[in-house]
Order: structure tokens, then C-alpha cells, then sequence
């Protein structure tokens, strides 16, 4: 029998290496834009189509390229940046695997355009799957240029698994903020189809922020700063009342080197301690430079990952200096959080002012255990399983509220409360510790999360402002504007018409940024910038989460903006519209989340504790 085994081709060679290098469009701007920096440049220009699936172009105004330079820089291993092992204990540079442009060649079709700095005459090479299909000289800028077409065109199972232009395109931006950030000298744009996404002068890195953030930015950042012998410290945090609930924007770049390290991330969370409103991040811009030699980049193909020799050490410095800056810049924790602060001050008021009783939309002929349709409570519908488990959940743990057979309709459901509540007892509830309501039931007492049952009472009459196609709005005294960062821009634009039938009326307003004309009606306690802020926040959260359509996510998004948070203390005025409005909804047993709203003691129970 013959021998069986031989060398890969080249090009199905370079195709598996592309499997680690490029994984997206945005690992081709990364390895193209690291490229540019390398080649000694001061202004990189991107340009991407379709968020890069069709076209990504890297123009840079760097050292460029020989002729024959051109030809190897195809080349797997092929690289000007290392000589010898020891030299990868000195890196500066960006690359030195000499893997990315063999990659992306394999799988794209990529047109080479590059003069170096002095030379009269370039040279354009068309590469298409690994193979040189086109070569000439050509007159052409100083510097280099290259544009990869149709990536993943030969792999179309990679093709398939990109995901939607809006995602694909919050990963490229992702990525030119890890490459333009610690190069604030130099000059980075970015155009996507055909719009100026960026623009981006040399200047300081406050100057970089802002250019990529928005001006609000000027007031948010508080600088840090720090030498020591083993690392040297320089950059921003944001001011803690600025925090997001997502991660939002935390960046560690490790000589000039973007970088992911949990541990390290710990270190500057930590130094902001209390000074975070729950569940908030620490936002951060922060520089690091330590020697080469105390660092291994080498341990993962894409290179975010890093060890270091004296971790320890720099997570105590890095935890120390962040908290000075805090303590310097009179960031205290007696500093009152404005958004909570308004949250607190949410009236409860319904929309009109009135106070009714529940209205309870009664349907003669339901009944919940039969699966056909339910005649005017279609949304609802696909609850009904969840209905029946309630009661399920409720009998099994004999609770209050067990169905009676004669009362198997959705008019007991809703009125259960009311049937279930002592008359004389009726007005009488009770909150704990700020956080729940208590009152009487027939067979014992029920127990209410002020804020679950908040936040289901908004959801559910937001999801009704969407059937309604509108919701109540009051216009705004003083128009604001709120400025955003890109991707947040473009997911307002992508929301418009959505957010507006919440209530809001917002208008575009120039580069990234948008008027607040009015605010939903029920809303104007809140600071209407930081509102619609907070409902960003909340939906970028959930689509981590879940994979709800835009108005399931907006309308939760909302409503936990807004609810009552635990914390507040109510009137009883207030407890009993909470409790009127939370039994005239339609699912009143669970958080929009799924979270149950009410428990129930029943008088079995306590007589049991009691022994009798
Ligand atoms: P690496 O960056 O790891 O060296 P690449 O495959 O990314 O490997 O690039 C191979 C080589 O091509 C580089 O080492 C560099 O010499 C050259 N090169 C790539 N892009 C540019 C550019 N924009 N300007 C000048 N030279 C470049
Ligand atoms: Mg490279």
C-alpha cells in the first residue's frame, strides 16, 4: 500500500489558519488597521460596505511596501516584524505572526494597492483565494491600501453563520475603538456605506473620547495617572454616577495593546467600591505600559488575552491609583446617584391623574383549562399555559388562591383579590422595609414586590400604547438633546418608530445626536436624557439576554427604567393603586421577567407555626 500522508496545499493551508485569525469581518479590520499602525502611519482611513461582508478598505499613509515585499507579505509566516524567538520578548509591534494578510487572502478577494514613502512607482496585487490573479505597476499614493471584497466567499458555511449587518457592524466599531483610542495622534476615519461614521483628528486622548463618545464625555472622565517601576498608569474612568448597567465601555490597553484580563478589571471595580449604584459597571479608559519582557501576548491567536509576570503587584497599583483619582476629584460616596434620585421621585400617578378601580375585562365563556382560543385576550393567549401552571403552582403549595369549580373564569382570576379581601380590612395595607406590601386576604395575607409589580403594570400598558399604536405625550417645556456614541445612535434610528409609540417624540438632530421634543406622558418626573439613556441600557442588556422582538424588549426595557424601585416608601393611597392596577392586568402574578409579584400566606399556615 502506498504512503498516505502529504503536505496541504498552501491555500487550504492558509484557509485553516483563517479559521483563527478571521472569524468576521471585524478580524479582518483589526488585522488590516494593526497593519497600517505597524507601517509608521498618521492617518488610517476605513471604509467598509455592508458592514463589511461586501467590502473592508484599510488606506494608510505608512512606510509601504516593496514590489517584492508585496508578493511575500502573502506569504504564511511571512513577516518584517520578528527575526528570531528571542525577538518575541521585545514585541512593539502590533503583528508578528505573519498570518493575517496570508489569511484573509484565502478566503477573500483582496486588491493590494503600495508605494513606499520615496519610491516613484507602486505595484496593485489581485489575490483571490490564495492565488495571485492579477500584478502591474501602478502610480499610486504614498503609503498603503487594502481592500478585501466578499470575504468568506469561497467558505460559504462562514458566509452563512455572519451575523445581521447591525451586529456585524458593532463589532467592526468595537474594534476601531481598540485601535484608535490609545493612538490618539493619530488621524483614524471610518465610512460606512458611504457615510462618515468617524472623524477623528489627532489630539489628546480626552480630545479621542470625546471624538468617539460625544462631548458629554468632557465632564464625565476623571484622569488617572501613575509611574512606578513596573508599570506605568495613564488614562480615564468615567465618574461613577455616569456608570452603565451593561458592561458598556471598559478598556484595558496594554502597551497601546487592547486587553481583556477579569482580574485586572477587578482591580478598578474594586476601587470604585460603593461608589456604584447595584449592579452598575466601573466604565475605564486605561493605558498600561510595562517592558515586553514581563509580559507572554503569545498565548491566543487573536491576542486580547495576556499574562503577566507581576500581576499581583500591578492589580494592587492599578486598584490604588484608580481609587486616589476618585478620592482627588471629591468623588465621594455621599454623591447622591441622579438617576436613582429620580427614580425615587416617580409619582404613581395613572396617566390621567385619576385613580379608578381596576377594570376587569371579563369574558363569560373562558375558561382556563380549555386549550381553544380565548375571544379578546388574544396577546395574552399564549399565556394561558402559564395561567394554568399559576393556579397549578398556587394549589400545590395550597395557597390563597384556589380555584373554586364554579368560578373557573378569567373574571375570578382577576377578581380574586377583591373576593378574597376582608371588606373591613379592604383599605388596610402595610409595606415592609420599603420594599413590599402586605395586606389581608379571606384565608390569610399576600405579600406584593412593590417593584415587580410596578414594572408588570407599566409593561402591560405599554404593550397596550403598541396594539393602540400610541401612547399618551408631554411635550417637553425645553427641548434637550442627547448626544450618543454610534452604535447607540444607529440602534435609536433602528428603534424610531417604536420608541415613539412609547411616547417619546425625538427627532434626529445632526451626527449622533437627537432632539427630546416630549417624553411619555407618565414619565415627566424623569430626566428625560437620562430616561431615554436608561431604556437603551435596559435593551441592550435584554438582547444579551434574550431574543425578544423590539417591542417585548422595549416594553420591558421601560418598564424597569421606570417602576418604583425597592426603596421607596409609599402611601397607602399609592399601595392601593399598585394593588387595583396590578389585579387588572392581565398576567398580575409575575415580573415581565418572570419573577412571581405576589406570595400568599394562608391562616392554615400561621396556625401550623403556632401549633395549633
Ligand atoms: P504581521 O503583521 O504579523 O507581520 P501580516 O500578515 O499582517 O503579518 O503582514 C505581513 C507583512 O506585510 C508585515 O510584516 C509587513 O511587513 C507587511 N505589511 C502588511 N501590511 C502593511 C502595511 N499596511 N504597510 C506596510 N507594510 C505592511
Ligand atoms: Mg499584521
Amino acid at each position: 500500500m502506498s504512503d498516505i500522508i502529504h503536505l496541504l496545499p498552501d491555500s487550504v493551508a492558509n484557509q485553516i489558519a483563517a479559521g483563527e485569525v478571521v472569524q468576521r469581518p471585524a478580524s479582518a479590520v483589526k488585522e488590516l488597521m494593526e497593519n497600517a499602525l505597524d507601517a509608521g502611519c498618521s492617518k488610517i482611513m476605513l471604509i467598509v460596505k455592508d458592514a463589511g461582508k461586501t467590502l473592508i478598505q484599510v488606506i494608510d499613509n505608512g512606510c509601504g511596501m516593496s514590489e517584492t515585499d508585496a508578493r511575500m507579505s502573502f506569504e504564511r509566516h511571512a513577516t518584517s516584524k520578528i527575526k528570531k524567538a528571542d525577538d518575541l520578548f521585545a514585541i512593539r509591534t502590533m503583528g508578528f505572526r505573519g498570518e493575517a494578510l496570508a489569511s484573509i487572502a484565502a478566503i477573500a478577494q483582496v486588491e493590494l494597492k503600495t508605494k513606499r514613502i520615496g519610491d516613484e512607482i507602486g505595484v496593485r496585487i489581485d489575490i483571490e483565494g490564495s492565488e495571485i490573479k492579477h500584478q502591474e505597476a501602478v502610480n499610486c499614493a504614498e503609503g498603503t491600501s487594502i481592500a478585501v471584497k466578499n470575504l468568506f466567499y469561497n467558505v460559504p458555511a462562514r458566509r452563512n453563520f455572519l451575523k445581521t449587518d447591525s451586529v456585524e457592524l458593532r463589532h467592526i466599531i468595537d474594534e476601531f475603538h481598540r485601535v484608535s483610542i490609545p493612538n490618539p495622534n493619530i488621524a483614524f476615519s471610518l465610512h460606512h456605506n458611504n457615510t462618515e461614521v468617524f472623524h477623528l483628528e489627532p489630539g489628546t486622548l480626552k480630545q479621542r473620547l470625546m471624538g468617539l463618545f460625544g462631548n458629554s464625555y468632557n465632564t464625565r472622565l476623571v484622569p488617572v495617572e501613575e509611574n512606578t517601576g513596573i508599570v506605568k498608569i495613564k488614562g480615564f474612568v468615567i465618574k461613577p454616577d455616569f456608570a452603565k448597567k451593561t458592561r458598556g465601555e471598559q478598556f484595558f490597553f496594554l502597551n497601546k495593546r487592547f486587553i481583556k484580563n477579569g482580574y485586572l478589571h477587578h482591580a478598578v471595580q474594586s476601587a470604585f467600591e460603593q461608589l456604584l449604584p447595584n449592579d452598575s459597571f466601573a466604565s475605564y479608559f486605561l493605558m498600561l505600559d510595562v517592558d515586553p519582557k514581563t509580559i507572554d501576548i503569545n498565548i491566543h491567536p487573536t491576542k486580547t488575552e495576556v499574562k503577566f509576570e507581576d500581576e499581583k503587584a500591578i492589580y494592587a497599583f492599578l486598584r490604588s491609583t484608580v481609587k486616589k483619582s476618585l478620592g482627588q476629584f471629591n468623588i465621594s460616596p455621599s454623591l447622591d446617584f441622579d438617576q436613582e434620585a429620580h427614580l425615587y421621585n416617580m409619582p404613581l400617578k395613572p396617566i390621567d391623574g385619576i385613580y379608578r378601580q381596576p377594570t376587569i375585562k371579563v369574558d363569560e365563556n373562558y375558561n382556563p383549562f380549555k386549550t381553544d382560543k380565548i375571544p379578546g385576550a388574544e396577546r395574552e393567549l399564549s399565556n394561558k399555559s402559564n395561567w394554568e401552571k399559576l393556579y397549578s403552582r398556587h394549589a400545590d403549595n395550597q395557597l390563597a388562591f384556589e380555584i373554586k369549580k364554579e368560578e373557573e373564569s378569567q373574571q375570578t382570576i382577576n377578581t380574586d383579590w377583591d373576593n378574597d379581601l376582608h371588606e373591613s380590612n379592604k383599605k388596610l395595607t402595610y409595606q415592609l422595609h420599603n420594599k413590599y406590601i402586605l395586606t389581608h386576604i379571606k384565608t390569610g395575607f399576600m405579600v406584593i414586590d412593590q417593584q415587580g409589580a410596578h414594572e408588570r403594570i407599566l409593561y402591560e400598558r405599554i404593550l397596550d400604547g403598541f396594539e393602540k399604536n400610541k401612547s399618551a405625550t408631554q411635550q417637553e417645556l425645553f427641548p434637550k438633546t442627547i448626544e450618543l456614541n454610534t452604535p447607540d445612535f444607529e440602534l435609536v434610528k433602528e428603534l424610531h418608530s417604536e420608541i415613539q409609540t412609547i411616547g417619546f417624540d425625538i427627532s434626529e438632530f445632526g451626527k449622533n445626536t437627537f432632539i427630546i421634543h416630549g417624553v411619555p406622558a407618565d414619565t415627566s418626573a424623569f430626566d428625560s436624557v437620562k430616561l431615554l439613556e436608561g431604556l437603551l441600557e435596559n435593551y441592550k442588556q435584554n438582547l444579551l439576554e434574550l431574543k425578544s422582538d423590539k417591542r417585548e424588549n422595549l416594553a420591558r426595557s421601560m418598564a424597569r427604567s421606570t417602576a418604583i424601585k425597592s426603596g421607596k416608601s409609599l402611601t397607602q393611597e399609592e399601595m392601593h393603586t399598585i394593588i387595583d392596577e396590578l389585579f387588572a392586568c392581565r398576567m398580575p402574578y409575575s415580573t415581565p421577567g418572570g419573577k412571581p409579584t405576589i406570595t400568599t400566606f394562608s391562616s392554615d399556615d400561621l396556625d401550623k407555626r403556632f401549633k395549633k
